[in-house]
């Protein structure tokens, strides 16, 4: 097997601690596999996306050492693959659209509630829009056993979730004429070949929907690794838009040394005098921590 990881930022904003965090754990995994490690920028979710931030981005993480491959990947080069994704589930019969508005899911929603079943998205356009016009297009999850996907997480071990019952038929291409996550992430790491995910534990809950996706298209499905996130002192995920900084390019040790320790590797990062020879350090502790056998 040829390793090939990768760093996926959303262009929201400039590198900050919790996501030096996911791009240290995808480095260093890539590095104890001895593979190749990818950046991909995520810049298709328009309203989201900062201009200038992607080019921040891949700047701090060039003072930081972390030198990708092969040239970074920006999603919104890459439109056409995922219309082309789109048409094969069409073929297939495994998508439909929808004309359901938040509004209307969320009355169902609350009805499903007060009936004490799930929340998932309740189907309603399944069997056709009722005249209503097409806004979305949902990925028709099955019904029984079919629907529990389980996978064994490199970190947090065993996880199952039933894609019936908690998700439900999930969108692909959005109201707003965007492309979903869930759809670009699955073409993307398909066509880069990518054999090993390292990423946030906020990810997680995506993961049974990504492999869904990935059987729906016939492509393999990769390892998974969840590193936990970050959380600021009201224990919400450490975001740009609750209070982290950007990351200083010119003092790239205390930031790696704080961004080791969240990962549980026990080492003196400020011992360093150069990022070689803290990353050699870093690669050995993750691989014990992980069990990678080098
Ligand atoms: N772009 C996503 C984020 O920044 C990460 C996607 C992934 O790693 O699958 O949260």
């Amino acid at each position: 097997m040829t390793y090939r990881g990768r760093f996926a930022p959303s262009p929201t904003g400039p590198l900050h601690f919790g996501s030096l965090v996911s791009a240290l754990a995808s480095w260093l995994d890539a590095r104890a596999h001895r593979g190749a490690w990818l950046v991909r920028v995520e810049d298709i979710d328009g309203p989201r996306t900062v201009p200038g931030a992607a080019e921040e981005i891949l700047s701090t993480l060039e003072h930081f050492g972390m030198h990708a491959d092969e040239p970074p990947v920006w999603q919104s080069d890459r439109i056409a693959r995922y219309q082309e994704a789109l048409e094969q589930l069409k073929t297939a019969g495994l998508v439909y659209p929808c004309g359901c508005t938040r509004k209307e899911i969320a009355d169902s929603l609350l009805h499903a509630h007060a009936r004490n079943t799930t929340l998932a998205y309740p189907g309603t356009c399944r069997n056709g829009l009722h005249g209503k016009p097409a806004r979305a297009w949902r990925l028709r999850v099955p019904d029984g056993d079919a629907a529990v996907i389980t996978f064994e997480d490199r970190w947090q071990g065993k996880q199952t979730q039933n894609l019936a019952t908690e998700v439900g038929d999930f969108v692909l291409r959005r109201a707003d004429d965007q492309w979903a996550y869930q759809l670009a992430v699955v073409v993307d790491d398909a066509d880069a070949g990518i054999t090993h995910i390292v990423r946030g534990a906020d990810l997680m809950d995506s993961t049974a929907r990504q492999i869904y996706l990935q059987r729906c298209l016939g492509v393999p499905t990769p390892e998974y690794l969840h590193v936990p996130v970050v959380t600021n002192d009201e224990g919400e995920k450490l975001s740009k838009q609750n209070g982290a900084t950007a990351l200083d390019n010119d003092k790239p040790f205390e930031a790696l040394s704080a961004a080791a320790r969240h990962l549980g590797l026990g080492l003196d990062g400020t011992a360093h005098t150069t990022l070689e020879g803290f990353y050699a350090a870093a690669t050995a502790a993750w691989a014990q921590r992980t069990g990678v056998r080098v």
